[in-house]
C-alpha cells in the first residue's frame, strides 16, 4: 500500500482545554447533562487531566486506572477535544468492536458534534471481493469442492446474502459482523492477507472493503487498531524506512490494555509455524491450478501445474514427517527447545516448492493472453508466500541467540507449533513505539513532529510501582505516571479467602492424586458456600480437567467448561444462568466481564506463576541471570502479581458487585514474597476461615452509598 496523505498538523491542544475538561467533568458538567445516570468520578476526571496534560507537553503518560474508573472516556475525551487524529490500539478486535459502536458514539453525543471513527482490522478480516467472485463463479459453473459439508453450503448462501448487503448499504465486509462461524476453508476462500492481495492491480480495487478501510483513515478523528495491527503498521514503517505508512499521522497513540503489549509484540515479531501453513500451500496450489483448468489443455501448461501440486504436497508431507519426528522426541513434554537444524529435508522441499512455482510462472507467462494478468499476480504472490514459508523455517531452524527456539503442543493438543521467539522485545519497543516521531508531510521543515503516548490499563503496576512493565517494553523511566484506584469499596463489596493453618493447601510441584483430591474437596464447598455462581480459574489445563472429573454429577448447578463451547458462547450461558459454574484456564483470566450475582466467585487453584517448562520464560530468565539479576525477584514475581490482579479483576465489575475471591494457595501466606504478591491486589479483607466465607453471603448487603 502506497503511504497515506495525512492531513497538516496544527497546534495539538486548543487553549481554552483546561476550561474544556473541567467543563466535562465536574459535577453537573457535560457529562452529567448529556448522560442520564452519569456519576461524577474522580479518579475519571484525574485520568482525562493527566491526559490533556501529557498532550500539551508532549510527553507520554502511563496510567494505572483500577477497574470501574470509565477510563475510555477519560482518554477518549480529552484527545478528540484537541481535533487533532488521534490512534487508539486495544488488545483484541472484540474490543475495538466495543469502542467503535459504544464508546465513540457517546463521545459524539457528549461533544455535541460528529466523532469520525474508523476501525482498522488485518486485510484478511474483510471481505475480498476479487476472492469471493472467483469462488462464486466456481460455484456456479463447476464442482462444489468449497462445501466441506451440508452446512457449509447454507452458510455459502447466507454469507452470499450478507456480502451483497454489505455492498448495497456502503457496509464494513468485517467478517467479524457475519452472523455465524465461518469454516475455515470457506473464509480462506473469500480471503485474502496482506502478502496476497493484488493491490491496486486488483479489478476490485476501487470498491475493496478492506481499501475503502484504510481510506477512511485519512479523513478519521479517531483510527482504531489493534496491538498485533499497530506492531505490524511500526514494523513495516521501519522496513520501507518510514516510505510505507499503514496508519496516518497522528499526534495522539493510546494503548489501552497495555498489560498486553509485551505478550503481543513477542507473538507479532516472531515466527510461529504449524502445518497449516504448509497446507495451506497445498490447496493453494490445487485452487490456483483448478482456476486454470481451461488452460491446463496445453502440455507445457498442465505439465507445470502438476508439478506445483505434486511440490506442495511433498513439502507439506516432509514438513508433517519433521513435526512428527519434533513430537516423538519430546515425549510428554508441552514444549521444549529447539537445537539449530542443517539438511533439513522440510526446508530443501519449501525451497524446491517456491522454485517450481518459478518455473510454472515462466510457463504461463508464454501462455497469455489465454492466462490472464490477474492469474499471473496470484501465482506471483503465492511464490511469495512460499517462500516467506521457507525464510521463516529458516529462522526457527537457525542460530540467532537474540531468539529462543521452541516446540509446543497446540493447547487442546491438536498438533505442534514451532516458534522462534525475540527472548527481550524492550530494545525494538523503546526504539519503535516509545520514541514514535510523526513524519508531518506538510511541514516545510522534515523533522518528524513528537506524538503524545497514553498507556493505560487496570494492571500495570506491581508491589506498587510501575518499573517492572516499563523494563520489559523499553517504556523510558521519564515518562509521566499517574495510578488511579478503583473507585469500587473493596473492604466491604470483596472478601479475598487464602487457606491456612488446618485449612491450608500447598500445591505440589506435580499435583498429587491426594492434593487434587484435597483441591477438589475445598473448590465444592465454597461452590456450596455460594450456591454456585463462580469463576474458577486454573493455572494448567491438566488441573482443571482433574478437578472437573472429580465434580462431574457431584453439583447441582450447570458446569460450563472452558473448551466446550466458543468462549463468547460459554460466557452467553454463564450469564443467563445465575447459578452456573464456569471452570477455565489462561485465556478467562482476563477479559472476562459478567457483573452481577452470576459471579459471586472466584476460585484460583494457585499462584499464576509461569512454567519453569516454558522453553521462552527459560530463555528470559537465562537473560536475566546472565546480567546478574535473580529471576525470581525480577521476572517471575511481578509476572506472576499482574497475572494473580488480572484474575482478581475478574470479580468486582460495579459498585454494586458483592463477592469472594479464593485463592487455594497458602504459599501467600507462609512464604517471603506473598506479602508482596498481597501487596499488588486491591484491598479486600483477608480471611483464613471457610467460615467467614459462609458468612460473608449470610450478612446483608451494604451498598457503598451507605457507608
Ligand atoms: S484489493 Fe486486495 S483485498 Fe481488495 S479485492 Fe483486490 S485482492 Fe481483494
Amino acid at each position: 500500500m502506497s503511504a497515506s496523505q495525512p492531513a497538516p498538523l496544527r497546534d495539538p491542544v486548543d487553549d481554552d482545554l483546561d476550561l474544556t475538561v473541567d467543563a466535562l467533568f465536574r459535577r453537573q458538567g457535560r457529562l452529567a447533562q448529556r448522560l442520564p445516570g452519569y456519576e461524577c468520578r474522580a479518579g475519571q476526571r484525574r485520568l482525562a487531566e493527566a491526559v490533556h496534560t501529557a498532550m500539551r507537553r508532549h510527553a507520554s503518560l502511563v496510567a494505572e486506572a483500577g477497574t470501574g474508573i470509565g477510563k475510555s472516556l477519560a482518554y477518549l475525551l480529552p484527545a478528540t477535544l484537541g481535533r487533532q487524529p488521534v490512534i487508539v490500539s486495544t488488545a483484541t478486535r472484540a474490543l475495538q468492536d466495543q469502542l467503535v459502536h459504544k464508546d465513540i458514539p457517546l463521545v459524539a453525543h457528549v461533544l455535541a458534534r460528529p466523532i469520525r471513527a474508523a476501525p482498522l482490522k488485518g486485510r484478511a478480516n474483510y471481505v475480498c471481493l476479487l476472492e469471493y467472485e472467483r469462488a462464486a463463479r466456481r460455484i456456479t459453473h463447476g464442482p462444489r469442492e468449497l462445501y466441506t459439508t451440508a452446512d457449509d453450503g447454507d452458510t455459502w448462501t447466507q454469507l452470499t446474502a450478507w456480502i451483497t448487503a454489505q455492498q448495497a448499504e456502503d457496509g464494513d465486509g468485517d467478517l467479524d459482523q457475519f452472523p455465524r462461524r465461518l469454516a475455515p476453508e470457506v473464509r480462506e476462500r473469500v480471503t485474502v492477507d496482506q502478502d496476497s492481495c493484488l493491490g491496486t492491480a486488483c479489478r476490485a480495487f476501487k470498491v475493496c472493503f478492506a481499501e475503502r478501510a484504510r481510506a477512511r483513515l485519512k479523513t478519521a478523528d479517531v483510527v482504531i487498531v489493534n496491538h498485533a495491527l499497530l506492531l505490524l503498521a511500526l514494523g513495516l514503517a521501519e522496513q520501507t524506512e518510514g516510505k510505507v505508512a499503514l496508519l496516518p499521522s497522528h499526534r495522539v497513540l493510546v494503548l489501552d490494555e497495555a498489560h498486553q503489549l509485551e505478550e503481543m509484540a513477542t507473538a507479532v515479531l516472531g515466527v510461529t509455524l504449524t502445518l497449516g501453513r504448509w497446507r495451506w500451500a497445498e490447496r493453494r496450489a490445487r485452487y490456483l491450478s483448478a482456476e486454470l483448468a481451461g488452460h491446463a489443455a496445453q502440455r507445457d501448461c498442465a505439465e507445470a501445474l502438476q508439478a506445483v501440486e505434486a511440490a506442495a504436497a511433498r513439502a507439506a508431507d516432509e514438513a508433517a514427517r519433521w513435526l512428527q519426528i519434533l513430537v516423538t522426541a519430546m515425549g510428554p513434554r508441552k514444549a521444549a527447545r529447539l537445537r539449530p537444524q542443517e539438511n533439513l529435508p522440510a526446508l530443501h522441499a519449501t525451497e524446491q516448492l517456491a522454485s517450481t512455482i518459478g518455473q510454472a510462472l515462466r510457463t504461463l507467462k508464454q501462455a497469455r493472453p489465454l492466462v490472464e494478468v490477474e492469474d499471473l499476480e496470484r501465482w506471483r504472490l503465492y511464490q511469495q508466500a512460499v517462500q516467506r514459508l521457507a525464510a521463516e523455517l529458516r529462522v526457527v531452524t537457525g542460530g540467532n541467540p537474540t531468539h529462543a527456539r521452541y516446540v509446543e503442543r497446540v493447547e487442546g493438543g491438536r498438533g505442534l507449533a514451532v516458534h522462534a521467539r525475540l527472548i527481550a522485545v524492550a530494545p525494538w519497543l523503546a526504539q519503535h513505539l516509545w520514541t514514535a516521531r510523526v513524519p508531518n508531510p506538510a511541514d516545510p521543515e522534515p523533522t518528524p513532529h513528537p506524538c503524545t503516548l497514553i498507556a493505560t490499563s487496570a494492571t500495570l503496576m506491581t508491589g506498587g510501582s510501575f518499573t517492572y512493565w516499563q523494563a520489559r517494553v523499553g517504556c523510558p523511566p521519564e515518562v509521566m505516571t499517574l495510578t488511579v484506584p478503583s473507585p469500587f469499596a473493596f473492604a466491604t463489596q470483596a472478601l479475598l479467602y487464602v487457606p491456612q493453618g488446618r485449612e491450608a493447601l500447598l500445591p505440589p510441584k506435580i499435583p498429587s492424586g491426594a492434593y487434587l483430591d484435597a483441591l477438589t474437596a475445598r473448590i465444592e464447598a465454597l461452590l456450596e458456600a455460594s450456591d454456585g455462581r463462580a469463576l474458577v480459574l486454573f493455572t494448567s489445563y491438566r488441573v482443571l480437567g482433574d478437578v472437573v472429573a472429580r465434580l462431574t454429577g457431584r453439583l447441582p448447578w450447570l458446569m460450563l467448561v472452558q473448551g466446550a463451547l466458543p468462549p463468547a458462547a460459554l460466557l452467553r450461558q454463564f450469564r443467563a444462568d445465575v447459578h452456573s459454574v464456569l471452570f477455565a484456564t489462561r485465556s478467562f483470566w482476563e477479559g472476562v466481564d459478567v457483573v452481577g450475582e452470576a459471579l459471586s466467585l472466584v476460585i484460583i487453584d494457585r499462584l499464576p506463576f509461569r512454567s519453569p517448562d516454558d522453553p521462552l520464560w527459560e530463555a528470559r530468565c537465562e537473560a536475566v541471570r546472565q546480567a546478574g539479576g535473580d529471576p525470581f525477584s525480577a521476572l517471575a514475581l511481578p509476572d506472576a502479581a499482574l497475572r494473580l490482579k488480572q484474575g482478581f479483576g475478574r470479580l468486582i465489575r460495579h459498585r454494586t458487585d458483592r463477592g469472594v475471591i479464593a485463592l487455594l494457595d497458602s504459599r501467600v501466606r507462609v512464604k517471603g514474597y506473598g506479602s508482596f504478591l498481597l501487596r499488588s491486589l486491591p484491598p479486600a479483607r483477608l480471611t483464613h476461615e471457610l467460615e467467614a466465607v459462609r458468612d460473608f453471603w449470610a450478612t446483608p448487603v451494604v451498598s457503598p452509598s451507605d457507608t
